[in-house]
Parts: C-alpha cells; sequence; structure tokens
C-alpha cells in the first residue's frame, strides 16, 4: 500500500514525488511515456531553450561579433548536429530524474494510469499487462496537451504543433504561426534566426494574448518586427491544406478574406488540460467547463483523497508554478504550512530581448482601482548592457502609492528570466521600493537597472 501514487512526472509530479519522499511517504510514479519529465523536459521547457540558445549563439556570430571587432569570417550552422544537441540535453535532464526517483526510494511504473476508485490506480503498461497500484491518496499532475483549431488538422509534418516545431529537420522557407504568444514567439524567434521567413498571425490587437503590460508588449512587437517577424494582427485563421507541398491558410481580417501559402504551419494557439483515460469518472471527479480539475488552496479535489496540480488545474500553465503546487500540496498533507503566492510567480519569455514578468501589470491595477507609482530604467544607460551591447528594454516597478509595497514588475532586455527572481523575492517578502533601492547591487551589473527602476519609483533615479 502506498502513501502517495502520483500520476504524471512533469515537473508538478516528480517534485512533489520527491518532496513526499522527503517527509516519508511511501511514493509510487505512473507514467505513460517512457522517460521522466513530462511535457517540460521532453517537448517543451527544456528543448525550446537548447535551440534559443544555439540559434541565439549563431545570430550573434553571425550578425554581432563584428561590433566587438572579432573577426571570423562567414558563420554557418550544422542543423542535425544543432537538434542533436538539444536532444542530449533533454535526455541528460530525463535521465536525471530517473537518477532522483531512485535516490529517494520512489518507485516508477510505466504505463498509462487509470483511477479505480480513490484507493487503486491501475497501469497499463505498453506490452498490454495490467498492474493495479494500491494507495492512501491519489495526486493527479497529468498535465496539458496542445490546442488545436477546427479546419486546421495537424499533419505532424507541414502542420505542426509546438512538438513538431521543435524538430524541422530543415529550415522551413516560410513558417506561419498561428498564435502570438510564449510559444508561438520563442519558436518563431529560432526560425528566424536559422534563416526562415516568419509571419505570426494572431486573433487579439496584440501579442501575449493582451496579459503582459502594455509598456511591455508594444517594444516587444516593435522589436520582433525590427529583428524581421511580420505580424497580422486582428486575424482568425478559418482553415489550412497542404498543397504540393505547401500550407495553404486562410483567415479573416477586418472583414476581408486572405491566404497565405507558406512552407510550414505551426499551430501554437494554447494547451487544454490532459485527463483522457484518468477515470475521473469512476469516482465521480468533474472537470469544469474548459476540462481543469477545480481544486481548493491546500490543492484537494472535491473528490476527498485525491489531489490535482500544476498543468491539468485552473491557472497559469508554468513549470515552476506546477513545482511549487506540488511541493505545497504534499506538505499540505502531512500538515505542514504548504503554500503558493499566486502573485510572486515570474513569467518568462526566453526571446531576444528576453521579457519577465511578477504581480500585476499597470493595466490590472487601473482595473482594480488601486493606486500606484510607477518607476522605470532603460537598459540603455547601464554600464554593463553597453558593455555586452545589448540596451533594448528596461525594467519597470510598480508600488502602491500609500504602503510603497511592490505590486508588479515587468521587464524587458537582456537576462531579464534571471534578473526577475530578486523581484519575486521582493513580492514574495512584501518589500517596498525603497527596500530595493537601498539595497546595494553589484557594479557593473544588469541588476543595477532595477535599482534605479526603484529609485525612480520616488523620482530620484541618479544615473538619467
Ligand atoms: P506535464 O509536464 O505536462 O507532465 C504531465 C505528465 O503526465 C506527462 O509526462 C504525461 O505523459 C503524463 N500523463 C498524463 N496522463 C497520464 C496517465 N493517465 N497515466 C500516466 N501518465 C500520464 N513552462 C515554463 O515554466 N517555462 C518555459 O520555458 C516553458 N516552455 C515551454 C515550451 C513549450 C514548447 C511548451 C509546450 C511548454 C512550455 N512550458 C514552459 C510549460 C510547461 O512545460 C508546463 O507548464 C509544465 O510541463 C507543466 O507541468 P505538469 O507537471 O503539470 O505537466
Amino acid at each position: 500500500m502506498y502513501d502517495l501514487v502520483v500520476i504524471g512526472s512533469g515537473p508538478g509530479g516528480y517534485i512533489a514525488a520527491i518532496r513526499a519522499a522527503q517527509l516519508d511517504m511511501k511514493v509510487a510514479v505512473v507514467e505513460r511515456y517512457a522517460t521522466f519529465g513530462g511535457t517540460c523536459l521532453n517537448v517543451g521547457c527544456i528543448p525550446s531553450k537548447a535551440l534559443l540558445e544555439s540559434s541565439e549563439r549563431y545570430e550573434e556570430a553571425k550578425d554581432h561579433f563584428g561590433d566587438h571587432g572579432i573577426i571570423i569570417g562567414e558563420v554557418s550552422f550544422d542543423l542535425k548536429k544543432m537538434l542533436a544537441r538539444k536532444d542530449e540535453v533533454v535526455a541528460s535532464l530525463t535521465g536525471g530524474v530517473a537518477g532522483l526517483f531512485q535516490k529517494n526510494n520512489i518507485a516508477t511504473f510505466q504505463g498509462h494510469g487509470t483511477i479505480v476508485d480513490t484507493k487503486k490506480v491501475e497501469v497499463k503498461k505498453d506490452d498490454g499487462s495490467v498492474e493495479t497500484l494500491e494507495t492512501e491518496r491519489i495526486l493527479i499532475a497529468t498535465g496539458s496537451k496542445p490546442i488545436t483549431l477546427p479546419g486546421v488538422e495537424l499533419d505532424k509534418e507541414y502542420i505542426v504543433d509546438s512538438t513538431g516545431a521543435l524538430d524541422f529537420q530543415e529550415v522551413p522557407g516560410h513558417l506561419v504561426i498561428i498564435g502570438a504568444g510564449v510559444i508561438g514567439l520563442e519558436l518563431g524567434s529560432v526560425w528566424r534566426r536559422l534563416g526562415a521567413k516568419v509571419t505570426v498571425i494572431e486573433y487579439l490587437d496584440e501579442i501575449f494574448g493582451g496579459r503582459a503590460d502594455k509598456d511591455v508588449s508594444r517594444l516587444a512587437q516593435r522589436v520582433f518586427k525590427k529583428q524581421g517577424i511580420d505580424f497580422e494582427l486582428g486575424a482568425a485563421v478559418t482553415g489550412a491544406e497542404v498543397k504540393d507541398g505547401k500550407v495553404i491558410a486562410t483567415f479573416e481580417q477586418k472583414g476581408e478574406s486572405k491566404t497565405i501559402e507558406c512552407d510550414r504551419l505551426l499551430v501554437g494557439v494554447g494547451r487544454k488540460p490532459y485527463t483522457e483515460g484518468l477515470g475521473l469518472e469512476n469516482i465521480g471527479l468533474e472537470t469544469n467547463k474548459r476540462g481543469f480539475i477545480e481544486v481548493n488552496a491546500h490543492y484537494e479535489t472535491s473528490v476527498e483523497g485525491v489531489y490535482a496540480i500544476g498543468d491539468v488545474i485552473p491557472g497559469p500553465m508554468l513549470a515552476h508554478l506546477a513545482e511549487h503546487e506540488g511541493v505545497a500540496c504534499v506538505e499540505r498533507i502531512k500538515g505542514i504550512a504548504g503554500h503558493v503566492n499566486y502573485d510572486a510567480i515570474p513569467d518568462v519569455v526566453y526571446t531576444h530581448p528576453e521579457i519577465a514578468s511578477v504581480g500585476k501589470t499597470e493595466q490590472q491595477l487601473k482595473e482594480a482601482g488601486i493606486k500606484f507609482k510607477a518607476g522605470k530604467f532603460p537598459f540603455k544607460a547601464n554600464g554593463r548592457a553597453r558593455a555586452l551591447n545589448d540596451t533594448e528594454g528596461f525594467v519597470k516597478i510598480l508600488a502602491d502609492a500609500e504602503t510603497d509595497r511592490i505590486l508588479g514588475a515587468h521587464i524587458i532586455g537582456p537576462r531579464a528570466g534571471d534578473l526577475i527572481a530578486e523581484l519575486a523575492v521582493a513580492v514574495e517578502f512584501g518589500s517596498s521600493a525603497e527596500d530595493i533601492a537601498r539595497s546595494s547591487h553589484a557594479h557593473p551589473t544588469l541588476a543595477e537597472v532595477i535599482k534605479e527602476a526603484a529609485l525612480d519609483v520616488d523620482g530620484r533615479t541618479l544615473n538619467l
């Protein structure tokens, strides 16, 4: 009898299993794929970042080494090797998760998990055999899968989702991406850097689904356009078909019907929770209208002893959030005060420049009628950014007008994804902008832009 059976080994499931084992629970993990790590490690965060890194280095060498006085002649790349390196990075990390399971004495079962009742999970293995696990509790961490569009059928060669776009065996001449969200813009950046013409078709009139701070999304769109990405905004894709090795997509824009021809079409319109074949009906657990499993603040579902975390529950679909929820969930089971502060979860887009945020946007604060002060500082006034030759962007900090408490922070610029960590800690600890402004930041570092933005909340920047 296990104390906890975790279904799914993504960042939510595997971290929850490790924390549960640390808390002396007898734990089993069920994973239907041959490798552990879920979407994030196998076909998400990690392979996309490996390709973003390789393609950025290529572009840097090709277009910007000369600015530093480095002369290297003609630069080219070997796509097969780039893809193989990505696969190696993935393999080393998924293998690492297997090692962590072993180290923590966590039993693993490869196969599709189905909940039979609140104390039984059946594992159907690839060879057809079935094993039944008995358990006190069940944690559902089955993640998500890409959303498809009516009229646009994936053939996995010409019309693909993000998984297909991580593995194109040659650079498409023209790549059209449906959806100007994080996945579309990251993968669009990869293939543009490697030579593809990239067009992004987006239903809304702005990028990032209207969720980013407007100052950031406006600058980001301008920069991406300058880099060569074309945008068709306010455009609804109505269909796509493959003809003679080309994809023809149709879309409606401002009342006009248009067509676009391309070599590959990436459907990047978001993801939906994955609960197929999970047996929720066997325990009377219903999903909400959008297919998510609803939970309370302790990640308990409406069925006693059954918990859920990660992409399968409502909220942002982020790997580090799934991990955080996993830890909080098992700590609550053991009576420890596990907790997730959803206002302190950073969100990062790994384009160039990187884009990162935590807490509320200016628009959200205005809508909520909260009075705030804003401080902003550009990277172009920062010594390290100048030395790096990477000066596009700014840091913006939003603080409560009365208490000075930081309510939101938004960065577009070099290493924004790393820089946001300081501000996420600040939000978590309830810091004021003055706390940041009075803390010493090493010189010359990009982090000084954060300090200057905090000083600007009080109108006293020093270097501008
Ligand atoms: P998942 O990682 O989806 O894992 C669920 C696991 O459950 C899967 O392995 C699945 O096979 C298994 N499973 C499902 N049903 C069953 C069953 N019945 N039996 C057995 N096993 C089952 N997030 C970030 O934070 N940063 C990023 O940079 C980032 N980049 C991304 C890039 C791409 C291209 C994509 C697609 C996603 C990206 N994400 C990123 C999102 C991130 O991958 C997810 O938020 C994260 O993986 C969610 O973790 P999870 O544990 O909830 O589920």
